[in-house]
Formats: C-alpha cells, sequence, structure tokens
C-alpha cells in the first residue's frame, strides 16, 4: 500500500495554484488558552513554496505556490492583512504557510527580521513545521518576537504501519529530539493528530488515536489538535475509489467521544487533559463523512462544548437527538 514520492505526485489533482503575491486569507476565531478562557486569535493562510515532503494523506501543496518563495513576498503578504495591527489585549497570531515556516525555501531567512516585526502585537505566535527543520533559525526567530513562540508539528500517529505508509520522512525519534529542542528553547509544541489514516485497521483506529495522543501528552506538549482524515489529495481519493481505504465517520467521530474513559488517557482517572489543551479540529465539519445534516451540527456542537471547556465529555451529556443511523 505504501506509495512513492513520484505516485503521490502523479495523482494530484489538476488545480490553479496561488502566487506568492496573493492576499492572504485571513480568519479570527476565538480559540481555548488552556487556562479556562478563550484568546482572539487570528490565522493568515500565507502562500509560499511547498514542503519538500511528500505525506501520503497531505492536501496543503493545493495552497502553495511552485518554485521557491521569492524574498520579500511573505512580508508583502503580511502588509496587506497585519498593518493596521495594534497590541490591543490578548491577542494570538498563527502563521500557517502549508508547508514549514523554518525551511529557507518557504520563508526565505533574509524576511524572518520584517515577519518578526508584524508579530509584535502578538502575544503568542504559532507556526508550523516538520521536526526535521528544528533548527537554528528557530531558535533565532523565538528571539527576535517579543511574544511566545509555539511551533506545531504533525505528529500524525504512532501506529508503525500507518507511519510507514504516511511516508512523513520522520520517525519518532525525530519528534521525541524535535519536541525536547523546542522545550529547550522555551519554545511550546503544538502537535496535530490524525483520526483514521491509512493503514489502521477501522475497528482499532480510535484506540490508535487515544494512544497518539497520550503520547504527545507524555511529551508535555501544550496543544494537540485531533483532525479527521481528509481527500482530496489524489493518492488517498485513489484510495477511496478501489475500497482500499475509507474515511472517517460522524460514527467513528461519535466513538472517539464515548471511548476516551476507557482510553490510555481517561482510564487512568484523567477526567480532562490537565496541562495539555486538547481539541477536535472542527474545520469543515459539514462535509464530515456519514450521519446527517443534523446528527453532523449536533456532534458538532457538543465538540465546539468540549473544546470550549477542555474536557472530553462523552456524548450521554449532551442533548445528542439525531434518528438517523449512522
Ligand atoms: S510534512 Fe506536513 S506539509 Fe509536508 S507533506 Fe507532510 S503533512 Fe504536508
Amino acid at each position: 500500500m505504501k506509495p512513492d514520492k513520484l505516485a503521490i505526485e502523479l495523482l494530484r489533482p489538476e488545480i490553479k495554484r496561488p502566487t506568492a503575491w496573493s492576499i492572504p486569507k485571513v480568519l479570527r476565531a476565538l480559540e481555548p488558552d488552556g487556562l479556562g478562557g478563550d484568546v482572539d486569535t487570528t490565522t493568515v493562510f500565507l502562500t509560499g513554496a511547498e514542503c519538500p515532503f511528500r505525506c501520503s494523506m497531505c492536501d496543503l501543496w493545493q495552497y502553495t505556490s511552485p518554485g521557491n518563495t521569492p524574498v520579500g513576498a511573505i512580508p508583502f503578504q503580511l502588509d496587506q492583512v497585519l498593518k493596521q495591527e495594534r497590541s490591543n489585549g490578548r491577542r494570538w497570531l498563527k502563521l500557517y504557510n502549508a508547508s514549514n515556516f523554518f525551511d529557507s525555501r518557504s520563508i526565505p531567512t533574509e524576511d524572518l527580521k520584517s515577519i518578526a516585526e508584524h508579530c509584535s502585537p502578538f502575544e503568542r505566535v504559532i507556526v508550523e513545521n516538520h521536526p526535521r527543520f528544528c533548527d537554528d533559525r528557530m531558535a533565532s526567530f523565538s528571539k527576535a518576537i517579543p511574544g511566545q513562540l509555539e511551533v506545531a508539528m504533525g505528529l500524525e500517529t504512532i501506529h508503525p504501519n500507518a507511519i510507514e505508509i504516511m511516508n512523513k520522512g520522520m520517525s519518532l525519534a525525530d519528534f521525541d529530539r524535535a519536541v525536547a529542542k523546542c522545550q529547550s528553547l522555551n519554545i511550546d509544541v503544538r502537535v496535530f493528530v490524525l483520526l483514521h489514516p491509512p493503514g489502521v485497521d477501522r475497528k482499532e483506529s480510535v484506540d490508535w488515536t487515544w494512544k497518539t495522543v497520550a503520547y504527545a501528552m507524555e511529551r508535555q506538549v501544550r496543544h494537540i489538535s485531533i483532525i479527521p482524515l481528509r481527500a482530496g489529495n489524489g493518492w488517498i481519493d485513489r484510495m477511496i475509489k478501489s475500497e482500499e481505504y475509507q474515511l472517517p465517520t460522524v460514527a467513528m467521530i461519535r466513538e472517539l467521544y464515548q471511548s476516551f474513559s476507557r482510553s490510555e488517557i481517561g482510564s487512568a482517572g484523567v477526567a480532562s487533559p490537565g496541562n495539555t489543551t486538547v481539541e477536535f479540529d472542527l474545520w469543515d465539519f459539514e462535509n464530515w463523512q456519514g450521519g446527517c445534516p443534523q446528527c453532523r451540527e449536533s456532534l458538532g456542537k457538543h465538540i465546539a462544548r468540549c473544546n470550549r471547556e477542555l474536557r472530553i465529555l462523552s456524548l450521554g451529556e449532551t442533548e445528542i437527538r439525531c434518528e438517523c443511523t449512522v
């Protein structure tokens, strides 16, 4: 089942990709601060060079531009959307470039100073990065911004077969080294964990998601986002078509919440994950597989409540009344 880099590229759908001189999309939302409150968080979706890795499940290349990012393009994009920003209460900033923030092909080193200046109104700055790019540039950038740097990395799964199939170019030892390096530099860590990556038996998948969350929690990361795997990158689409793989469904997401109490974390008597914020990513929840619009909506509300309260509540604790059978 393991695809190679070429096969992953050849199966990508034809799309028109943005340029590095596009005006970035911006999202403003409240995010749990891990202390029982919410913070006004601005996410800027930057466009630049593609990540050099070819994870079999990744659809982020669609939001990148061909070739290396030209010097000046990222400050140009930030000028368009952050020029008016002032330090005004607690504000967080996510700079997401659909690649690796500390890869100079994606974010030119010459631009880091100007980017750091754009970060000055923000209390916390969150960037995405592959564990193998946690280098000296990360340490310098952390010193250059007045706020707290947080580096978001994809652990994805600790299931051995799924790690192979994912083609991530990273071992668990690489991940552990990157987390330790961030923590030694006083940089917070955010981790992405997938629900049901290919290569995990469907019946065991929810358990493996909780095992992966527990692995990240043991490393004392600040935040964990659980993300249901999406279609749209070509290789996954082909696997679905050939019936070798099925996306996670609403039923599986429900099972995730129902099974927390018997998971490694829940059965240890941890009612909520303590110092680590664990949230389920609600992006695109209207398009989750299975269920009806009503049950997707009620499940979405349940998850939003859990995200807000920093607790993993089983479904019986909310009003989910859906007649459909998923
Ligand atoms: S490392 Fe991240 S951005 Fe790069 S291919 Fe994998 S998932 Fe996509």
